[in-house]
C-alpha cells in the first residue's frame, strides 16, 4: 500500500448519518445525483467569483463545464466538474465533519423517530448533501484539486466508519466523485444507475436550469453533449417555468430536500435592474434560532455568483426566506461591507420585504391551510419583525396570528378579532404569560370573561418584547388585562354606587398600602374581578413581570418593579377584612390577612413568592386557629 495513504475516522455525527444512509430509510434515492451536481454548479460559482476577485489566481476558466460519465461495465458513474475544488484540509473539513449548525439535533429527533417513515422525513427535512452518495454506492472515491495549488486529493471511503487520503500529483484542478454504485441485486427497487439513458433522464429532470453545462457522452458515440438547457429559472418569464422545475431549483439554492411552500417572483425593469426568485419553505430550518443562523438569499450580478447568505438583502426576522437575486447594475467586485451602503440594495430590501410580507398576505386570504402552515413553522421568527421593522409594522401584524379565549383550538388574526368585538369594546385586549393554563385561570380574566370580552392569550417569549414596542393596530389600542387600570365594572353598578364603595375601603387601602409597602406600590380596588379576592397588576408603563425575569436572566441590572395589589370589593374576604379593621384595627392577624392576600394574588398569576416559607408559615397558623 501506498505509504501516503493515511486512514481516518468520520466524525460521530458523520457516522451515524452514513448508517442511515447506507441502510436507506430515504426511498427516492435518485437524489444523489442532483446533490453532486448541485456541489459542481456551487464550485464552479465560486471559481469564477475567485478568478475575478484575485487575478493572480493560477486557474484555468476557459471552459468551465460538469461532466458525467456512466462506465456499465465497471459499474462506476463519476461527475465531474473544472471548478474550484478543495485542498487537502478542506477536504477533511467539509466531507470527513458535518459543519450545518442543528445537526446534532437533527440526530437526537432521528433516534427518537419511530418508524421508518418518521426518519425518512426528516432526512428529507435535513438534506444529507454529498453523503447521498452512499445511497446508491458502496464505495464513492473523490479526488480534488484546488485552484491555484499544484498537489491533488484522493479520498475514500466504503461510509462504514473511516476514510483514507492520498496527494494525488497529477489531478486535474477541480473535483470528480466517482461512485461504485451497488451490486444490482442488492435493492429491489434501486433504477439501474449504470443505464446512460437513465442518468440523463435523472439529470434533465433535477438539474436542467444548472447554468453550467452538463455534459455526457452521446449514446453510442464518442462525441460529447450538453443535455441541459441552462437557462437561469429566475431570468425567464413565469409561463416559461414549471412548477417542478422551480421545486428542483429550490433544493440547489436552499440545501433542502422537501418542496418549498410558495415561490415569490420579483423583477424590476428600466435604469435599476433586477429579477429576484424566492422560495418560503414547507418547514423551518433547525438553526432558526441559533445565534450563527444563515440568511437564505443569494446575491447574483448579470448571472455571475457573487454570495451566499446575502444578510443586506433580508431582514433578520425573514431569514429562512430562500432564493436568488439577480442585480444587473452592480459592480462584480462589490463586497458585504459595501452592500450596507449601498442604495440599490436597499431598495431592493424594501421590495422584497414589501413582497414577501404581502404573498403571506395572500395565502392568509386565499389558502388558510397553507398560511396556518407557513405561522406554525415560522412565526416566532416573524414576530421578531413587530420590534426589528417599525416601518412594516403595520404588515407584519396584519400576518400574525395570536391564541385566544375565543376558540382554545385556532389561533385568530388581529382583524378577526377586531370584527368579533363586542358592543362597547373600544381596546385589544391581550395577556401574556407562561403558558394557556396560568393565563386561563388568572384572575385578571375574570372580568372580561364576565363580559365576554375576548383576550389574546400570548405565551412566546418574543410576545413580552413586542407588546411594549406595538400599541395599536387599525385605530384601536392593544391594552394588556394584566396593567393599568381597566375601565370595566364587573359588578356594573353606578357612579354613585362606586363613590360610595370608595369612602367606604379608604381606610382599608390606607392601611394596607402602607403595611405591604415593601412589596407593592399601591392597594386599590378592582374593576376586573368576580369571584377571586384580589390579584396584581402592573402600571401601565411597568416591565412585564416575565420581561424583568428574561433580562435578569440575560444578565442585566433591573431595578425591582413593585406591583400593584387590586382588591376585589365584593369578595366575602375582603369586605371582612374591611370590616374587622374598622371594628378592631389593632389586631395583630388583620395583618397577617394582608400579607396573605397579597400572596395569593401573586400565585394565582402564577408568579413567585417573595418568601414562600413565610407564606405557608403565616397560612398554617391562621388554618391552625380555625380549627
Ligand atoms: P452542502 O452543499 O449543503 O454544503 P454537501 O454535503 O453537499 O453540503 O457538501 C459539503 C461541502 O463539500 C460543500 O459545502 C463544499 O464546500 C464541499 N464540496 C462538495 N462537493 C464539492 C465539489 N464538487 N467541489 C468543491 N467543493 C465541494
Ligand atoms: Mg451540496
Amino acid at each position: 500500500m501506498n505509504a501516503q495513504v493515511e486512514t481516518f475516522e468520520f466524525q460521530a455525527e458523520v457516522r451515524q448519518l452514513l448508517q442511515l444512509v447506507i441502510h436507506s430509510i430515504y426511498s427516492n434515492k435518485d437524489a444523489f445525483l442532483r446533490e453532486l451536481v448541485s456541489n459542481s454548479s456551487d464550485a464552479l460559482d465560486k471559481l469564477r467569483l475567485a478568478a475575478f476577485q484575485d487575478k493572480d489566481l493560477t486557474a484555468d476558466t476557459e471552459d468551465l463545464h460538469i461532466a458525467v460519465d456512466v462506465d456499465a461495465e465497471a459499474r462506476a458513474l463519476t461527475v465531474r466538474d473544472n471548478g474550484i475544488g478543495m485542498s487537502r484540509d478542506e477536504v477533511v473539513q467539509l466531507i470527513g465533519t458535518i459543519a450545518k449548525s442543528g445537526t446534532a439535533e437533527f440526530l437526537k429527533q432521528l433516534k427518537e423517530a419511530k418508524d421508518a417513515a418518521g426518519a425518512q422525513e426528516l432526512i428529507g427535512q435535513f438534506g444529507v448533501g454529498f453523503y447521498a452518495s452512499f445511497m446508491v454506492a458502496d464505495r464513492v472515491t473523490l479526488v480534488t484539486r484546488r485552484a491555484g495549488e499544484d498537489t491533488g486529493t484522493r479520498w475514500e471511503s466504503g461510509g462504514e466508519g473511516t476514510y483514507t487520503i492520498e496527494p494525488v500529483a497529477d489531478a486535474p484542478q477541480g473535483t470528480s466523485v466517482t461512485l461504485h454504485l451497488k451490486p444490482a441485486d442488492a435493492e429491489e427497487q434501486t433504477a439501474d444507475y449504470t443505464s446512460p439513458w437513465k442518468i440523463r433522464e435523472i439529470v434533465k429532470r433535477y438539474s436542467d436550469f444548472i447554468t453550467w453545462p452538463i455534459r455526457m457522452a452521446k449514446p453510442d458515440s464518442e462525441e460529447t453533449e450538453t443535455v441541459n438547457s441552462m437557462k437561469a429559472l429566475w431570468a425567464r418569464p413565469k409561463e416559461e417555468t414549471t412548477e417542478a422545475e422551480l421545486t428542483e431549483f429550490y433544493k440547489h439554492v436552499a440545501h433542502d430536500w422537501a418542496e418549498p411552500l410558495e415561490t415569490i417572483r420579483l423583477r424590476a425593469e428600466g435604469t435599476f435592474e433586477y429579477q429576484a426568485l424566492l422560495f418560503i419553505p414547507s418547514h423551518a430550518p433547525l438553526d432558526l434560532f441559533m445565534r450563527d443562523g444563515k440568511r437564505g438569499i443569494q446575491l447574483y450580478v448579470k448571472r455571475v455568483f457573487i454570495m451566499d447568505d446575502c444578510e443586506s438583502l433580508i431582514p433578520e426576522y425573514l431569514r429562512f426566506v430562500k432564493g436568488v437575486v439577480d442585480a444587473q447594475d452592480l459592480s462584480l467586485n462589490v463586497s458585504r461591507e459595501t452592500l450596507q451602503q449601498d442604495r440599490q440594495i436597499q431598495l431592493i430590501r424594501k421590495r422584497l420585504v414589501k413582497k414577501i410580507l404581502a404573498t403571506v398576505k395572500d395565502l392568509q386570504a386565499g389558502d388558510s391551510e397553507k398560511y396556518a402552515k407557513f405561522w406554525g413553522e415560522f412565526g416566532k421568527a416573524v414576530k421578531e419583525g413587530l420590534v426589528a421593522d417599525p416601518d412594516n409594522r403595520e404588515a407584519v401584524l396584519e400576518i400574525c396570528s395570536f391564541e385566544s379565549t375565543a376558540d382554545a383550538e385556532k389561533q385568530t388574526t388581529l382583524r378577526e378579532y377586531v370584527e368579533r368585538m363586542k358592543d362597547g369594546q373600544q381596546d385589544i385586549y391581550y395577556m401574556t404569560g407562561d403558558s394557556r393554563t396560568v393565563i386561563e385561570n388568572s384572575p385578571h380574566l375574570e372580568a372580561f370573561q364576565a363580559k365576554g370580552f375576548e383576550v389574546l392569550v400570548l405565551t412566546d417569549p418574543i410576545d413580552e418584547m413586542w407588546v411594549d414596542a406595538v400599541t395599536e393596530f387599525d385605530g384601536r389600542q392593544l391594552k394588556s388585562i394584566a396593567k393599568g387600570e381597566v375601565d370595566l365594572d364587573a359588578g356594573a353598578d353606578s357612579e354613585t354606587d362606586r363613590e360610595e364603595r370608595a369612602k367606604d375601603f379608604a381606610g382599608l387601602l390606607g392601611w394596607m398600602t402602607e403595611k405591604l409597602g415593601e412589596s407593592v406600590k399601591e392597594v386599590r380596588l378592582s374593576t376586573r374581578l368576580t369571584t377571586s379576592p384580589a390579584c396584581v397588576v402592573g402600571d401601565t408603563n411597568d416591565l412585564a413581570p416575565n420581561l424583568e425575569k428574561m433580562y435578569r436572566a440575560m444578565g442585566h441590572e433591573v431595578p425591582k418593579v413593585k406591583r400593584i395589589l387590586e382588591l376585589n370589593p365584593g369578595h366575602p374576604l375582603v369586605a371582612g377584612l374591611r370590616k374587622a379593621h374598622e371594628e378592631r384595627p389593632e389586631e395583630t392577624g388583620l395583618a397577617e390577612t394582608a400579607e396573605l392576600l397579597l400572596g395569593m394574588a401573586v400565585l394565582a398569576e402564577g408568579g413567585d413568592l417573595a418568601d414562600p416559607t413565610k407564606f405557608i408559615r403565616v397560612l398554617a397558623d391562621r388554618l391552625e386557629r380555625t380549627l
